[in-house]
């Protein structure tokens, strides 16, 4: 069920987003509660731009906890914050806010970092589309952990002035999105969102390359199913949005996350 943050119930934890109803961190966040007992409540509550401050300032009065945020208010939220950790600051996004003491922290980037170490990946080189808040966070993580990225995005001057921020040569923001060579190609655009197919040069992928897409569709995103024909393996942002979520919860509570229990809600 999802609320306008104007007419949103009493709560603990929620997601704020626009559009937030495909949302899976409700039965996520609760599913975990129920695994160690805890009596928490986790809405799904619509903000649209523009009034995300007020929203979570009357959520704080409300008297809710915590909250994730996610697409489009991964930078607007952080206007609100009055602690910002030192990550998301670098990738100014953060997804996890404290209400109490108006703090947030970044749980995408090492949540996607969680999901990859279960890839093994040998072939270091990653092909990063989309230039938004989630590619930031995510290329940022990866270049701390020596991985060497091209990035491509719709709007080009976005990719370029990402890969500035992130102190990449120009060079490294490509005209074609060409997997040639790279081990992992990891969809980070909105693309999947809207059922949009993207352009990407398949048949230049190598066949242990792995397509990892942040989007979750039932039964598959048009990225994962291209990435299918071509024979690649493939990952979708389940286990992504598990780990993040996982991060978020530990933030919050200061207890361990029941890891499994939150994946197998939303698979
Ligand atoms: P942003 O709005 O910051 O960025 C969106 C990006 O998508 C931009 O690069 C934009 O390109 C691109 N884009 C949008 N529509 C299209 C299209 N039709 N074709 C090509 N490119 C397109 O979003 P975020 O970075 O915050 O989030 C991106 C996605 O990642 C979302 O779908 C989100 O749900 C998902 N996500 C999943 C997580 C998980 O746990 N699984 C965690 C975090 C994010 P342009 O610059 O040209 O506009």
């Amino acid at each position: 069920m999802t609320f306008g943050w104007q007419e949103a119930p009493d709560g603990d934890f929620a997601v704020i987003g626009d559009p937030i109803s495909h949302s899976k961190s409700p039965q996520m966040h609760e599913a975990a509660y129920r695994e160690l007992g805890l009596s928490y409540r986790y809405f799904a509550i619509q903000v649209p731009s523009g009034e995300v401050t007020s929203a979570l300032d009357k959520l704080r009065e409300q008297g809710y906890l915590g909250v994730n945020v996610t697409v489009p208010h991964k930078e607007e939220a952080l206007t609100w914050a009055q602690n910002v950790e030192p990550l998301a600051l670098a990738v100014r996004a953060a997804n996890t806010f404290r209400l109490s003491d108006r703090s947030c922290i970044n749980t995408d980037a090492p949540g996607f970092l969680d999901t990859l170490e279960e890839l093994e990946l040998t072939n270091k080189k990653v092909l990063v589309l989309g230039a938004g808040g989630t590619a930031r966070a995510i290329s940022y993580a990866l270049i701390h952990k020596g991985y060497d990225i091209q990035l491509f995005n719709r709007t080009r001057s976005r990719a370029v002035s990402l890969a500035n921020d992130l102190g990449l040569p120009t060079s490294d923001v490509i005209e074609t999105a060409d997997p040639s060579g790279t081990g992992l190609i990891v969809n980070t655009t909105s693309a999947s969102l809207n059922s949009h197919a993207l352009p990407i040069l398949w048949d230049r992928a190598a066949n242990d390359a792995v397509a990892y897409d942040m989007m979750y569709a039932n039964p598959v995103t048009p990225f994962l199913a291209s990435a299918s024909q071509y024979g690649l393996r493939t990952v979708d942002g389940l286990g992504m949005l598990a780990a993040q979520g996982a991060r978020s919860f530990e933030w919050w509570l200061g207890i361990k996350a029941p890891r499994l229990a939150m994946l197998e809600a939303i698979r």
